[in-house]
């Protein structure tokens, strides 16, 4: 049965940083689902004439945009979102290092892996690429029930043989056969792979080239680690790898940058290493909320652009605020703001990183990220909470811009009523809100 929902459309079928009409909305607007796949987007009165048997949801009042994508989020964390007041090295030990040993048990892994995907759908995501856990146990459970939760989603089991807590340490013989087993069970099975180590602080030459085997061993999956986040960080991974010209080519000397490639943060960077990144077409994912909390830096966004490189929105957690993708756009318009030679962003700048960039990050750029016809139909419905602040400026903003702006900056979860992926429902808000 195809469906027809009505309400204010918006989404970014064209890079809005390249493009000045990246951005379109349809302030009534209409999108049309048939068999888990956009059928048509456009004008209301347009659609209902191309698809006039199709059953009409109204909506209006609400807002739909493609599902959120978040390119960089640690499942393990969710626990120690809130710790406040520390550096990246120092926040990993007393924080998230220890939290991340208690994945060792299954059934605790099992618990952490529902509030992390429900953290997801509540907040508007449809896909994401995950930071696991140190444990095979953990991610068992983790793609087991990332398959039933509907969401779409990339992830591996995080590797390092040095330099954190000797519980989440393993071989590289242990790394190769954990990641294999893995990659044979679950990649392409519901879920998506990618190999993972910590970062270079904490894998030993040895392991990454156990990474590099495992890329060429298995073309389809994806890699992801950190890069460049903290001072500290960087002069440590410059004193285990006094060869490397940079702390990316500790990376490159692997084979382990590339167009399948997502690094987080990369903060403190160099012209010369942006523009390698650019020709590796790999992509950044930028997480400002994490940056900010954990006093990391301010990300040279303009730079990156002028580069040509990839980049797209993560929220980290927990050294990030949440799992809100439209706060995470805010606090990159904040930081930019603030940051030496800063990009004021837009808010179908905002609505692109925030969900096509990711997908294009992902290699998902034909499938999901925005409603052009034949995309799966993944997407959030907002709808301002009665008699809140962002229902006084929806209602009454003078342009359609002006109210995207306000999602950015006004809504939460609480906006969140329905999240579907390939047109089925992975999240309804549970309280009673019309319509
Ligand atoms: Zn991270």
């Amino acid at each position: 049965m195809s469906e027809l929902l009505r309400a204010t459309i918006f989404h970014t079928p064209r890079n809005p940083f390249l493009s000045a009409d990246g951005l379109e909305v349809f302030s009534d607007g209409g999108l049309a689902i048939e068999a888990g796949r956009v059928s048509g987007c456009g004008e209301f009165d347009e659609l209902r004439r191309r698809f006039p048997s199709a059953q009409v949801r109204d909506l209006r009042g609400g807002f739909l945009l493609p599902g959120f994508v978040d390119t960089h989020v640690h499942y393990p964390q969710v626990r120690v979102l809130g710790a406040l007041g520390h550096q990246l090295l120092d926040w990993l030990n007393q924080s998230a290092l220890p939290e991340e040993v208690r994945m060792r048990d299954r059934d605790h892994a099992r618990c952490v892996a529902g509030e992390f995907l429900r953290g997801l759908a509540s907040h508007g995501t449809t896909t994401a690429l995950v930071f696991g856990a140190h444990f095979a146990s953990a991610m068992e459970v983790f793609f087991e029930a990332a398959v039933s939760s509907g969401l779409r989603i990339t992830s591996g089991l995080v590797v390092s043989d040095r330099m954190l807590l000797p519980e989440l340490h393993v071989s590289p013989q242990e790394a190769y056969q954990q990641n294999g087993d893995l990659i044979r069970r679950y990649h392409k099975r519901g879920v998506e792979y990618a190999v993972t180590p910590r970062f270079a602080l904490s894998a030993s030459e040895a392991l990454l080239e156990v990474c590099q085997t495992l890329m060429r061993e298995h073309p389809g999956v994806r890699f992801q680690t950190h890069i460049n986040e903290n001072a500290s960080e960087i002069a440590e991974v410059a004193r285990l790898f006094p060869w490397a010209e940079d702390y990316l080519a500790v990376y490159e000397k692997f084979d382990l940058v590339s167009d399948r490639s997502v690094l987080a943060h990369n903060v403190h960077t160099t012209d010369k290493a942006l523009a390698r990144l650019g020709a590796h077409k790999a992509s950044v994912a930028h997480c400002p909320s994490s940056n900010a909390s954990l006093g990391s830096g301010l990300f040279p966004l303009r730079r990156h652009i002028a580069a040509g490189v990839r980049v797209a929105l993560g929220t980290d957690v927990g050294g990030g605020t949440g799992f809100g993708m439209l706060k995470e756009g805010l606090q990159a318009y904040l930081l930019q703001r603030l940051a030496p030679e800063g990009l004021v962003l837009t808010p179908a700048q905002l609505l692109y990183l925030a969900t096509r960039a990711g997908a294009e990050a992902l290699g998902l750029a034909n499938e999901t990220g925005d409603f052009s016809e034949g995309r799966s139909a993944d997407f959030v419905y907002l709808r301002p909470p009665e008699r809140s602040p962002l229902e006084a400026v929806t209602r009454n903003a003078e342009s359609a811009q002006r109210v995207l702006a306000a999602l950015f900056t006004l809504a939460g979860s609480e906006s969140v009523v329905e999240t579907r992926v390939r047109g089925q429902q992975v999240y309804r808000a549970e309280e009673t809100r019309s319509p």
